[in-house]
């Protein structure tokens, strides 16, 4: 037996959408991640200061604060200044992927989530974050 794609790492999975969110923690739970969940970008920054996840999935779109201010304010936060987020978008414009990527995430999933491949995607991206930077 091999570990399960996820070996119990932490992810913070932050969207206001109740399918995209319940999709994302069971395909994630059934690989064996871990997960936490906020439906809003301020109850997820508290979260992230608080549960320190190994990778925060940050839905751009969001009620309120949006997921690229919520990074930033991450990122003020020594405490979460490391934590790896990945920007997960339904947008696939290039002019967006550019502004995420120079936001600071450390990657762009594209919504809606191809299933067989996000499980791997998510550990790829906890694996590169601990790689020195
Ligand atoms: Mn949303």
């Amino acid at each position: 037996m091999t570990a399960p794609i996820g070996d119990s790492r932490l992810v913070l999975i932050v969207e206001d959408n109740e399918k995209n969110l319940k999709l994302a923690r069971d395909l994630l739970q059934y690989h064996g991640f871990r997960t936490i969940e906020a439906t809003d970008a301020e109850t997820g920054l508290r979260m992230a200061a608080e549960s320190l996840p190994d990778i925060i999935l940050m839905d751009v779109e969001l009620p309120g604060m949006d997921g690229v201010t919520a990074l930033q304010r991450l990122r003020e936060d020594a405490v979460t200044a490391a934590i790896t987020v990945v920007a997960v978008t339904a947008s696939v414009m290039p002019v967006d992927q550019e502004r995420f990527a120079s936001a600071g995430f450390a990657g762009i999933i594209v919504k809606p989530i191809d299933v067989k491949a996000f499980p791997g995607q998510v550990r790829g991206y906890c694996d590169s974050s601990r790689a020195p930077q």
